[in-house]
């Protein structure tokens, strides 16, 4: 397996750039996610990796080799897309061996690789099956081992569960993850589902239009989001965003809400307008009181089961916050909301990026 180290890559197509100088590097064995939404770069990104595209310039290196003019034959990577093409015709075992029979491999060799791939994949019982027989998710399982089965330097996948419906999804993003750890295979991984990155990566980059936002794990770019987009992007719901208009602070510690103060965080850094912040608070870090610093209106509930997921309508604008499944919440009802001090973001509303805190924790005053 090997470190990929990906540098100033950047890719236009005519005067549209898809990449725009991206710099990123996967450890030897880590399993890192591209996740943003459609359109971003992400496949382009993993596309120039695989060698499947050029890059307009930048360079790529696989261990110490720089494979940026590499053909992609020659870069001992392996692709998962997501409709991967099986040959119906062949059987399980067929279809898998059919990349080491192209190399010339002997039969016995093949024979040990492919049980073992099976072996891995727990689909021995499927191996003399025709692959047109076969469930989506038994067919994404032939899928992945005819990419491990060549022993690869990396795994490049592409949105690699798309095509499956949303149980099988779940399962198999644990099954891949598993895999993964089993391999110690470095992995790249492209998807627009924010769950899944989340769920999956050791380390994940957060595109928007071809840039790379945020690099961080996940409980990096969830805790401590670098912009408003990944901010947005990141958490079901998203996370709520207050503007907090002209009356920033009282003094350089509070910050002045509708109903109340909350203790502020100091800025680490300084030069930033009156009236350009942004506060970010994630709906699990608000929590219902009879007064507190931010008082609303009810006029959504979700049950999940779990949790309720609450929407008010404050001075502040549309607020989501999570509520425990038992508590009785009705529209229309007036309720007010604390807010955890030590886990709020401040973001500059003019360029959207998140500013550097002290935390120091504190608790909200009505
Ligand atoms: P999706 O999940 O929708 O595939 P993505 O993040 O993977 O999104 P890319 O496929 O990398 O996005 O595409 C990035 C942008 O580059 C898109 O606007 C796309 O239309 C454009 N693009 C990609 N390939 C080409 C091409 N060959 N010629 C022109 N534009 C292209």
């Amino acid at each position: 397996m090997a470190k990929i180290t990906v540098e100033a890559l950047h890719k236009s197509f005519g005067d549209f750039v898809a990449v725009k100088s991206s710099s990123f590097t996967i450890e030897d064995g880590e399993f890192f996610c591209l996740l943003g939404p459609s359109g971003c770069g992400k496949t382009t990104t993993l596309r120039m990796i695989a060698g499947l595209e050029l890059p307009t310039s930048g360079r790529i290196f696989l261990g110490e080799q720089d494979v940026t003019f590499k053909r992609a034959a020659l870069r001992d990577i392996a692709f998962v897309f997501q409709f991967f093409a099986l040959y119906p015709h062949l059987s399980v075992r067929q279809n898998i061996a059919f990349p080491l029979k192209s190399q010339g491999m002997p039969r016995s060799e093949i024979r040990e690789r492919v049980g073992e791939v099976a072996r891995i994949l727990r689909i021995s019982h499927l191996l003399d099956k025709r692959a047109s027989s076969l469930s989506s998710g038994d067919r994404q399982r032939v899928a992945l081992g005819r990419a491990i089965v060549r022993r690869p330097k990396a795994f490049l996948m592409d949105e690699p569960l798309g095509a499956l419906d949303a149980e099988m999804r779940h399962v198999m993003t644990g099954e891949l993850r598993a895999l993964h750890d089993r391999l110690a295979a470095t992995s790249i991984y492209v998807t627009h589902d924010q769950l899944e990155a989340m769920s999956m990566a050791d380390k994940i980059a957060v595109m928007n239009r071809g840039i790379v936002e945020q690099l961080g794990s996940p409980r990096e770019v969830y805790d401590r989001p670098s912009s408003l987009f990944v901010a947005d992007f990141i958490g079901s719901p998203p996370m709520n965003f207050l503007s907090l208009g002209e009356g920033i602070a009282e003094g350089a510690d509070k910050i002045r809400l509708a109903n109340g103060h909350v203790d502020a965080p100091r800025i680490l850094e300084g030069g930033v307008r009156e009236g350009d912040l942004v506060l970010g608070i994630r709906p699990e870090h608000l929590q219902f009181v009879d007064e507190g610093a931010l008082r609303g209106v009810v006029f959504g509930v979700e049950y999940l089961g779990s949790a309720q997921i609450v929407t008010l309508t404050t001075p502040h604008g549309v607020v989501r916050a999570r509520a425990p499944a038992d508590r009785r919440i009705s529209v229309g009802e007036r309720l007010g909301l604390e807010l955890r001090t030590d886990r709020l973001s401040l973001f500059e509303k003019s360029t959207g990026r998140a500013l550097a805190l002290a935390r120091n924790g504190g608790a909200a005053h009505g």
